[in-house]
């Protein structure tokens, strides 16, 4: 994985990034381009940092004065009830993992009304795209459909005065609602872009990135930036939390528990196995790691040593050199506890989501545009500012692949993927106009008019 982990920016985005003229960075007379590709500044120093901070970012606060970017605004605040209404109608349709085709075909059709082009790709994945005049980057807003609730979980929702509550409310469905409401504000005001907007909902997110994976897989090129709605509001995410989920199994012949003394036995390997992983340190300034046993299966007879047992690991860090040695490590181990009860064992892959970098290897995504944009964008509407090198989300699919990624997140709420989630409402209003605010500042404005 250290081979895949690509440059960042890619060349031919930082160039185009530094060859396009900006319309509207022109017009609020703000933003200058660097004169390099920001990959070959070394910021010295703090101040030389926020100088190039300062002219990597693609939105002001001018910005919001423009007459269609204040209407489109306006428009998100007016018409929020209904959004949430939206929010709610998601949220009621069903759309497990693999499941999504229902809820995809309602988002489908709403972007088919606001005139987008839209396609349903063989994964499920609901991609509309609102093209741009030309000349401008391609920005790709992701929010994943799926939900990790299966298919007879009741889903309805309740309102508790600024709360809502339901299995999937806030994960993620607050998201696509908020993708809409975007849309629609962007073509009620008429605004046009120089860059393809491409608002897509996202298939199999749950499943390791799958959608997300697959459709730039199949679209090498295609988006220059990728911004996923995911997560609670109020952190900007750039990197890539790696996941490695792995099922340990330890096999032997069995036996009567009256024959069973001394005889090899999988469950005694299985309990060194976890016992011996669990005296693992993770080795300081290293960006860190965490794993759990999560799962014990195997054995279905009282009086028996059983044939097969297993354990599953959820290993986790940002820093891929460091995921892929304790994986090594936890599997040398399993190898010396089976081998010390005299039992086989078995290695089952069962997902693998790459890691995407430390914060020091990603040192110069930090000053890319995308981030420094949704920094000042994040600032300018007081959602919080923490930026971190980490997320689980589908910008991972974007930052393991060299494309400028990050994540932003959808409203305030809690305890996801669990049967009591919940999301307050008014956070999604300031979240939803932050996506309008990304879209004309990264995609940037076409032909607007002066700011008064
Ligand atoms: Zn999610």
């Amino acid at each position: 994985m250290t081979s895949s982990l690509p440059s960042f920016p890619c060349l031919r985005t930082a160039g185009a990034l530094a060859r396009r003229a900006l319309p509207f960075s022109l017009l609020v007379g703000l933003v200058v381009l660097p004169p390099t590709p920001l990959e070959a500044q070394v910021p010295a120093a703090d101040a030389a940092r926020e100088a190039v901070r300062a002219t990597a970012s693609r939105f002001a606060p001018a910005l919001v004065q423009h007459p269609q970017v204040a209407e489109a605004m306006a428009w998100i605040e007016a018409n929020f009830e209904a959004q949430v209404e939206e929010w709610i109608l998601i949220t009621e349709i069903p759309a497990p993992s693999e499941h999504e085709e229902a809820r995809g075909a309602y988002v489908a059709e709403q972007m088919r009304a606001l005139g987008l082009e839209v396609s349903v790709d063989s994964i499920g994945n609901v991609v509309g795209v609102r093209p741009g005049r030309g000349g401008g980057p391609t920005l790709v807003f992701a929010a994943h459909i799926d939900t990790v609730h299966p298919l007879d979980v009741d889903v309805t929702v309740r309102r508790d005065g600024d709360i809502l509550r339901a299995p999937g409310i806030f994960d993620n469905s607050a998201s696509v609602a908020n993708m809409l409401a975007v849309a629609r504000a962007m073509d009620h005001a008429g605004i046009e872009t120089a860059g393809d907007v491409i608002f897509m909902g996202t298939a199999q997110e749950e499943l390791g990135l799958r959608g997300m994976s697959y459709w730039l897989d199949q679209n090498p090129g295609r988006a220059d930036m990728l911004v996923a709605l995911d997560g609670g509001l109020g952190s900007i995410n750039y990197g890539a939390l790696g996941i490695y989920w792995t099922r340990y199994h330890f096999l032997g012949d069995g036996a009567h528990t009256n024959q069973s003394a001394g005889r090899p036995h999988p469950v005694r390997a299985l309990a060194d196995a976890v016992d011996r992983i669990y005296e693992l340190r993770i080795p300081e300034g290293q960006g860190g790691a965490v794993y759990n046993v999560g799962m014990l299966d195997g054995g279905s007879i009282f009086n028996a040593i059983p044939e097969r047992v297993s354990f599953t690991m959820d290993l986790r860090s940002v820093n891929p050199v460091l995921l892929d040695s304790l994986h090594a490590e936890i599997e040398a181990r399993v190898a010396t506890a089976a081998e010390a009860h005299g039992v086989r064992w078995e290695m089952e892959p069962v997902n693998r989501i790459e890691a995407g970098g430390t914060e020091a290897q990603l040192a110069d995504r930090r000053e890319h545009p995308l981030v420094v944009t949704a920094e000042g964008v994040y600032g300018f509407l007081e959602l919080g500012n923490r930026t971190v090198a980490s997320g689980s989300t589908d910008a991972n699919a974007g930052v393991v692949r060299g494309i400028p990624s990050i994540s932003v997140g959808r409203s305030l709420g809690g305890d996801q993927h669990t049967l009591s989630e919940w999301s307050d409402v008014p956070s999604a209003l300031p979240a939803t106009q932050a996506v309008l605010l990304l879209a004309v500042s990264l995609a940037e404005l076409a032909g607007g008019a002066p700011v008064p």
